[in-house]
């Protein structure tokens, strides 16, 4: 099959691989149908993840068909149409009994390397390392699903691919940082970073009751789609100072709640940075918290700071007198997807949110690498990749980018 292959930095290349095999009795073969380019892809493109190996399959936002089942899957079957979360979990041990899936025991077979870093670790990604499980990614034309039958959601007929794909991560992650805010009548919510995640934090907190949405980012693309599609009032970094205008426009009093979905640029995972590579967190760190910093200055007393965004390891500066003073409730860490993908599933099926509309390219899985690029330097308004391996490459047959705003 074909596969979209991590090679090092800013090096990623469409190569010829073995097609996947059941291994176990709970996999599931999926052909993909669509997958993306997630925000979290970047720190591997950017080299900064450690325990990634030459030739290893990225992509973690995918869906398709069931095309193989384990002996010990009885609740799919081939044919059926399903989307897969990025979080690996068994659906039996104490965390996930407990819905703490994207904690999950069983699911990273390489799970000493994070226990060193971080006590304990967190479940294997798809696409994501070896120290979180060396699975093979999405970003391909076949890929196996682990505990397929916790994991993968059957999509019913007449929702589009476009309209589902992303519960499989950033709907979810956007969702999970708005209800972590246990947002009350007439709150008023801020968020850091108006990419993917960002963006459905913001649809979220509508959904869930805020009165208002406030929206932070420098990015002119990124600001109108907060402003357009997501009906916030937009901040733009750049020409304000975001705590007197947060102070200003809330009465004095702060938002009730701060979501920061900057992080490391995106959502991702929870294992940027190890121990061992101690440095380069901290280079990260001297300017990556600087959102959260502010989300801390700026929430009124008493109020919620919601993390979406990942923070690998050490953070510098973190204002704790400040928190502490104000009696702040933080939420945090990798989201559980699992348990957002039927109420989500439903709420599209109602009309109550379109998650298709934070698309802005469309390309062919042959144009991935190219499309890698476009999507890091933020080139061509690109806020959002989605693959389709079934369709040829841009390059024969004479389309460009299917653009949707
Ligand atoms: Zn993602
Ligand atoms: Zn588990």
């Amino acid at each position: 099959m074909k596969a979209l292959c991590w090679y090092g930095k800013y090096d990623v290349r469409i190569e010829q691989v073995p097609d996947p095999e059941i291994l176990n009795p709970r996999d599931a073969i999926i052909k993909i149908t669509t997958s993306a380019i997630c925000g979290s892809d970047l720190h591997l493109y950017d080299g900064y993840i450690p325990t990634m190996v030459k030739g290893d399959i990225l992509g973690h936002e995918f869906m398709g068909e069931v095309v193989d089942i384990g002996k010990g899957i009885t609740n799919l079957k081939i044919g059926d149409r399903v989307v897969v979360p990025f979080t690996i979990a068994c659906g039996k041990c104490f965390f996930c009994q407990r819905g703490l899936w994207s904690s999950c025991d069983n699911s990273n077979p390489n799970s000493h390397i994070a226990e060193a870093v971080y006590g304990f670790s967190p479940s294997g990604l798809f696409g994501y390392s070896h120290m979180l499980g060396g699975y093979a990614g999405g970003q391909a034309e076949y890929v196996r699903v682990p505990y397929a039958d916790v994991g993968a959601t059957k999509i019913p007929e007449g929702l589009p691919d476009e309209k589902v794909l992303f519960l499989s991560d950033i709907f979810p992650t956007g969702y999970m940082a708005a209800e972590n805010c246990n947002i009350q009548r007439g709150d008023t919510v801020a968020v850091w970073g108006c990419g993917p995640v960002g963006q459905f934090a913001i649809k979220s907190a509508y959904l869930l009751g805020a009165e208002r949405v406030i929206a932070i980012d420098d990015n002119p693309d990124r600001l109108r789609m907060a402003a357009e599609d997501g009906k916030a009032c937009t901040i733009n970094f750049d020409d304000e100072d975001i705590y007197e205008k947060l102070k200003h426009t809330t009465g004095g009093l702060g938002p009730d709640s701060c979501i920061d979905a900057v992080g490391l640029e995106a959502h991702g995972t929870s294992l940027d940075a190890i121990y061992d590579q101690a440095k380069a967190a901290l280079m990260l760190a001297t300017d990556r918290p600087h959102a959260l910093r502010q989300a801390i200055h700026s929430c009124r007393k008493g109020g919620t700071v919601s993390v979406p965004g990942v923070y690998g390891a050490f953070l510098d500066k973190f204002p704790f007198g400040a928190a502490f003073a104000k009696g702040l409730t933080f939420k945090m860490g990798q989201t559980h997807v699992h348990k957002y993908m039927q109420p989500l599933l439903e709420m599209i099926q109602l009309d109550q949110i379109d998650p298709s509309f934070v698309i802005t390219h469309r390309v062919s899985l042959d144009d991935a690498p190219e499309a890698y690029k476009t999507f890091k330097a933020q080139k061509d308004n690109c806020i959002k990749v989605v693959l389709k391996p079934g369709q040829p490459a841009a390059s024969s047959n004479g389309n460009g980018h299917g653009r949707a705003h």
